[in-house]
């Protein structure tokens, strides 16, 4: 028996199994928030201004975000129709998985990966398919491939992998991409691709356009690179009739004017942005270093984060970095991620890590072999 409190009307009972989802606590004043992936850098003024400029709120939004759809379209070299806009590109994955899975069909997606995942499942009424990780915490692809049966409706791949870190390679994910049905949906999750410095890193907009696989969508995000996780605002890009059952499935009118105009403003601020996801990937890169060097195995990290192999010591070495104020993302039994955020948060990770890591007993995974 539980002492859950009773739910008053009927709920299908795999939702209500389903735990409510709860955000990340808020970090306090003097503490780092380092356990949501976000950009540590203020909007840029150009973004705020545009925002500001978009006061018709009194009427609904353009439908089609069809401004931001064009300009995406032309950076992408494909049709308006190929560009799908929303609000967050969870929404996106949302509206896919419902567009094509339900009871019966089945949802292959590696794991540990996006937290999201199970859940979208869930929610359609599908069965979850989670293929685990390989030893260095990368897709294993060649055994997503083989989990692939007749009810199988999408494959998801996540690149780079959150919260473990590393990048498919384009050769890879080609291979991978080949062997899968026509008719399976294939999603690449692309939400960390600007932080990407790996240059055999996939690009799945290389796979759209002319070279096209009509059964793959790439999906992007303004969250995380741009800065705009407040905002709401994530795009996909496919094949016109596949974006067309997530739009059937989407709730119309959800990205709003204000969302819309600074994600165009930040496509006018490239450079400026261009700049700062330079500094992330560098710090994130000297982060992962020191982490190495304190004496943790780090699997190779491309995103705006890094991975904490802690295993079932994940909660306490997370309490470490809370106490020390550092507010990181642990995944009970698995390992702590944390995020790259302001340059006076590296040496305090640092410090902490290079103090907690002697807790792991020895010959433990987290433990790098320095
Ligand atoms: C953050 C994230 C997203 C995007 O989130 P939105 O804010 O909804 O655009 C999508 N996939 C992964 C793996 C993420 O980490």
């Amino acid at each position: 028996m539980t002492d859950a409190p009773q739910i008053p009307v009927r709920v299908r009972p795999a939702i209500a199994a389903l735990p409510p989802y709860r955000q990340g606590r808020q970090a306090g004043a003097d503490a780092f928030k380092l356990s949501s992936n976000e950009n540590p850098f203020d909007p840029l003024p150009g973004v705020i201004a545009a925002m500001q400029s978009a006061t018709a709120v009194n009427r609904y939004p353009d439908a089609g975000a069809a401004r931001l759809a064009q300009r995406l379209a032309d950076r992408f070299g494909v049709e308006p129709d190929e560009v799908h806009i929303a609000a967050g590109s969870v929404s996106i994955l949302s509206q896919l998985v419902l567009a094509t899975s339900g009871p019966g069909d089945e949802v292959v997606y590696a794991w540990r990966s996006f937290e999201a995942y199970p859940g979208l499942a869930v929610v359609a009424g599908a069965t979850s398919v989670a293929v685990p990780l390989t030893a260095d915490f990368r897709h294993d692809l060649d055994a997503m491939v083989e989990a692939i049966t007749d009810r199988t409706r999408v494959v998801i791949v996540c690149t780079p992998n959150n919260p473990t870190g590393p990048i498919i390679t384009q050769a890879e994910f080609e291979q991978f991409i080949d062997r899968v049905p026509g008719d399976v949906l294939v999603i690449l999750d692309e939400a960390y691709a600007e932080f990407v410095t790996d240059p055999d890193a996939v690009d799945g907009m290389r796979l759209l356009g002319g070279t096209r696989r009509d059964n793959l969508v790439v999906l992007r995000t303004f969250s995380k690179a741009y800065g705009l996780a407040g905002l709401r605002i994530g795009y996909a890009v496919g094949h016109a009739r596949v974006l067309d059952a997530a739009r059937t499935t989407g709730i119309p009118l959800s990205v709003t004017a204000p969302a819309e105009a600074a994600a165009l403003a930040s496509l006018d601020a490239e450079a400026e942005l261009r700049e700062r996801i330079t500094v992330i990937a560098e710090r994130r890169d000297r982060l992962a270093e020191g982490l190495r060097a304190a004496g943790w195995s780090v699997p190779e990290a491309q995103g705006n984060f890094v991975w904490l192999p802690a295993g079932e010591h994940a909660v306490d070495v997370a309490a470490a970095f809370d106490a020390g104020g550092l507010v990181v993302r642990p995944f009970a039994g698995d390992g702590v991620r944390i995020t790259v955020g302001e340059e006076e948060s590296v040496e305090k990770v640092l410090r902490i890590a290079a103090s907690v890591v002697k807790d792991l007993p020895e010959g433990h995974p987290g433990r790098g072999l320095a």
